[in-house]
């Protein structure tokens, strides 16, 4: 039965909040589109099919390849570190998360992000033996993941304050440690010594950039001497 577990709750604003207190941000691609409009506006003034115009077409192509192995880049480290450090890691099932959340612009993107994400997590999870288990995800950021009690939750609010019990936590924590709980749950483990939520309750949120995933190789504020010794 595994001991080390992980709920990850997949965002719109941050890519990644897990039960541990870790919010990893999205890659900033600022720089990348700036270059991408340039080589765009250029390919546009070129004669169509003449050299300079194929020339340039490549340059577009290598502005999008160069976008598209960053970000593969960054979910390969995400997903090779969670399978390192955990023996389970929880994710929402997405062919029901699709139809439960509202759709938008920003949704529907990240959602393509997300089902890449979740491919690449199994995988690693395959190579790394660690169980990488989807559960139900209705109801993750409503629920108090202390007392169970059903909040209505617009996007804008960003904090989980139970009306019930009282519990305060930043919202997507409180997701994560729902998705926590719930594999748990189908893993058949329904009391753990201490409760998600008092291990919550100890620790401060890291913000992780997605940066420092990229040039460390992990969201990790320390070397884990666990993720060392597994390494080993
Ligand atoms: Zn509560």
């Amino acid at each position: 039965m595994p001991e080390d577990t992980v709920g990850i709750d997949l965002g719109v604003l941050t890519f990644v909040q897990d039960s541990d207190g870790r919010s990893v941000g999205r890659l900033d691609f600022s720089d990348e589109r700036k270059r991408l409009e340039r080589e765009q506006r250029s390919l546009s003034r070129k004669q169509y099919e003449s050299n300079n115009w194929e020339t340039q077409r490549r340059r577009v192509a290598t502005v999008h390849a160069r976008m598209s192995n960053k970000k593969r880049d960054y979910k390969h480290k995400l997903a090779h570190y969670y399978t390192t450090e955990y023996e389970a890691v929880f994710v929402e099932d997405l062919n029901v998360k699709s139809m439960l959340e509202a759709s938008g612009n920003a949704r529907n993107k990240a959602e393509v992000g997300w089902r890449n994400f979740s491919t690449i997590l199994k995988h690693h999870g395959r190579k790394n033996e660690c169980h990488v288990i989807e559960v139900e995800p209705s109801g993750t950021t409503k629920e108090c993941a202390s007392c169970g009690v059903e909040t209505e939750k617009p996007l804008w609010v960003r904090e989980h304050s139970c009306p019930s019990c009282g519990f305060e936590l930043e919202r997507d924590w409180n997701a994560a440690l729902n998705i926590q709980s719930r594999g748990l749950e189908n893993l058949g483990v329904v009391h753990s010594e201490a409760t998600p939520v008092e291990t919550a309750t100890a620790v401060d949120t890291s913000e992780v950039s997605a940066r420092r995933v990229v040039e460390a190789g992990s969201p990790a504020l320390k070397e884990s001497p666990k993720a060392t010794s597994r390494a080993g």
